[in-house]
């Protein structure tokens, strides 16, 4: 609503060639599922990149190099970004071959589909992009960020149920509490 990230889904079976709209077919050479036809897909591609030229065609792969914080970074410094989510037992290799820059794994476990690791993506990466954190740099002090994890957080109350905050929190002494932290 800001207007900070826009995001829009493009529905692949709108470009199926098929009088039934099918996106899917039997693998060559046989086996189990269905593989997602290669036409819908370059179709889609095509029509994207008529409006976003530059666009870099991400394919949310379990095959893919494996997500970190070093990758939402580069992703951010991205104008526009192709996500492309694969369903049944993935894409046709041709559209990884010729269609795809980059193949990204969200983490070693299978996905009915890449819709959920696309909205992965796209929440790590825009919480990068200025004016989204409400807070400048609480994006920079985060875990992963800087090599360190984020130091342990305390707020209101002091005490809690006997639990207390360490001292030096409240010490005051700036030099202390960056050195604790
Ligand atoms: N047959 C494929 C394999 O064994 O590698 C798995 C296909 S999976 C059921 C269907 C789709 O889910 C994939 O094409 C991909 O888009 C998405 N997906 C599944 N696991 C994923 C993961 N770990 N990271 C990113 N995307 C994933």
């Amino acid at each position: 609503a800001a207007g900070k990230i826009n995001v829009n889904i493009h529905h692949i079976g709108a470009f199926a060639l098929d009088k039934h709209t099918r996106t899917g077919d039997r693998p060559f050479g046989g086996g189990e599922g269905m593989v997602m036809k290669p036409e819908p897909i370059a179709g889609a591609l095509s029509s994207i990149k008529e409006t976003k030229p530059g666009a870099r065609v991400i394919f949310l792969s379990p095959q893919g190099e494996t997500y970190t914080q070093r990758t939402a970074e580069r992703l951010a410094t991205h104008e526009h970004l192709i996500l492309l989510c694969g369903r049944y037992e993935g894409v046709d290799e041709r559209i990884r071959a010729y269609y795809v820059d980059e193949e990204i794994s969200i983490g070693d476990f299978i996905l009915t589909g890449g819709e959920l690791a696309a909205m992965v993506l796209i929440d790590s990466v825009s919480r990068l992009l200025p004016g989204v954190l409400g807070c400048e740099d609480s994006a920079e002090n985060d875990t992963f960020s800087r090599g360190l994890l984020k130091n342990p957080q305390y707020t209101r109350p002091r005490d809690y149920e006997g639990f207390t905050v360490p001292e030096v929190l409240l010490s005051g002494d700036h030099a202390a509490i960056a050195e604790w932290r």
